[in-house]
């Protein structure tokens, strides 16, 4: 058995984060939801980022031997929970993204991927990206594609005699995208082949000739992020370009179950702050002598917000814990019952605080409604709660 009491860095971790994101996130996540989302975030978050950055957020995966902080899924967990209150969209793109995409470099298991991790040791607030989805293939595709090498990304990767060219298009929902620095982009290195072993990674500089910027997406909520399409337009790419083995993607995704489990983490942070929004409100109002909390309607709601942010916390915590001990269970079952989890919690926390708050639950002055349309971003996300739902059936049944 395992305790869940935090060590007294990992407690030094949230004490920081959590002043961290009070300090930088929050007035800036206040300002966003009031004035409505910035034409173009970026420029307000960089600061924001690069402060975080050089408190060690995004250099948590990275081996202590390479300047990193050598941290584990339980260290991202604690973070990000801190940062996902203050805000979801802030915590998840740029922080949790760029935090664990490195894992991605380390796992692969090849040169190219050990190198581009000694490069971000050195420059930690460069952000990064990940695009797999693509504008005409259904987005679950890449995780229910099963043998048929018909369905998945569409993308190629042409290999030459020095290296790969890359073309195609990579769907408006690339987290990231103008902001980022560099992309790791899931490409067909082999049409013939099925997802599991005809998907590539490459890793392309943001200022690659030949990779554009397309058209941006506007979330409902999320308001300091940016999501965009990419667009490759005959990319030339040195043949260390390619991170891990050639086909090797999906394999290199399944072992990051990090990612998912970062992400579920950010959404226990939103189901905490809904929690403590409603809590807070309904200490202050009062109706018929008292505060509302005094009744049992709400009462009954607060209580069932509380159950909420701990089911969601031990479900990412075990999925955190299941890394070092059975990263192949924390992959295939633990990781996406987790996010899917996480993000039930969020959305129904966030439907409880809007009920709680009664008339101002619905109005933009206060964050409740603010935090379900967040919520909701999540259900899709990162593959649909549904898709997660199925591959989880798979792992248990041996199906597919
Ligand atoms: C905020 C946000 C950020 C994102 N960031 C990135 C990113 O950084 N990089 C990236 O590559 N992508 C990103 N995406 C894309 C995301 O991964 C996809 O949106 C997600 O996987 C769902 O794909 P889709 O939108 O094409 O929906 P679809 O796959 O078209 O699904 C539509 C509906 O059909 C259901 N469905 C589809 N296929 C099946 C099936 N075979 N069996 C059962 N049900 C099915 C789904 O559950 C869903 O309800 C992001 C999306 C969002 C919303």
């Amino acid at each position: 058995m395992i305790g869940f009491t935090p060590t007294a860095e990992q407690q030094q971790l949230v004490d920081t984060a959590r002043g961290f994101a009070q300090r930088h996130i929050r007035p800036l996540a206040q300002r966003a939801r009031q004035d409505g989302p910035p034409q173009d975030p970026w420029p307000l978050v960089k600061p924001v980022f690069e402060a975080g950055a050089q408190l060690g957020f995004t250099r948590l995966f990275v081996p202590q031997d390479l300047g990193g902080m050598g941290g584990t899924c339980m260290d991202a967990a604690l973070l990000l929970e801190e940062l996902g209150a203050a805000d979801i969209g802030l915590a998840s793109d740029y922080f949790a993204l760029t935090a664990c995409m490195p894992l991605m470099a380390m796992r692969a298991g090849s040169p190219s991927g050990e190198a581009f991790l000694k490069r971000f040791a050195e420059a930690p607030a460069m952000v990064l990206a990940g695009a797999q989805s693509e504008p005409d293939v259904a987005g679950s595709e890449l995780m229910m594609a099963g043998p048929d090498p018909a369905f998945g990304p569409k993308l190629s990767a042409r290999e030459t005699a020095d290296g790969w060219v890359l073309s195609g298009r990579k769907s408006a929902f690339i987290t990231n995208a103008g902001a980022a620095d560099a992309y790791f982009i899931i490409a067909r290195s082999d049409p013939a082949q099925p997802v599991f072993t005809g998907l590539s990674i490459f890793l392309i500089p943001a200022d690659t000739p030949g990779l554009t910027v397309g058209k941006k997406t506007k979330l409902i909520g999320w308001p300091l992020t940016t999501h965009a399409e990419l667009v490759l337009d005959d990319v030339h790419l040195p043949a260390d370009a390619l991170i891990g083995q050639r086909g090797g993607a999906a394999m290199t995704f399944a072992s990051v179950p990090e990612m998912p489990i970062g992400l579920a983490a950010c959404f226990v942070g939103l189901a905490r702050a809904a929690f403590e929004h409603a809590k807070e409100y309904a200490a202050e109002r009062r109706s018929t002598g008292r505060p509302i909390m005094q009744h049992q309607t709400v009462a009954l709601k607060l209580a069932e917000m509380a159950i909420n942010v701990e089911t969601a916390r031990l479900h990412v915590w075990q999925a955190a814990a299941a890394c070092e001990t059975d990263p192949m269970r924390a992959a295939m079952l633990l990781a996406p019952m987790a996010k899917a989890t996480a993000v039930d919690m969020a959305i129904r926390n966030a439907e409880l605080a809007v009920q709680v708050l009664g008339g101002y639950g619905v109005t933009t002055e206060y964050d409740a409604g603010h935090y379900l349309k967040d919520a909701w971003i999540g259900w899709s996300c990162d593959f649909t709660r549904d898709v997660l739902h199925l591959g989880i059936a798979q792992a248990l049944t041996g199906d597919g």
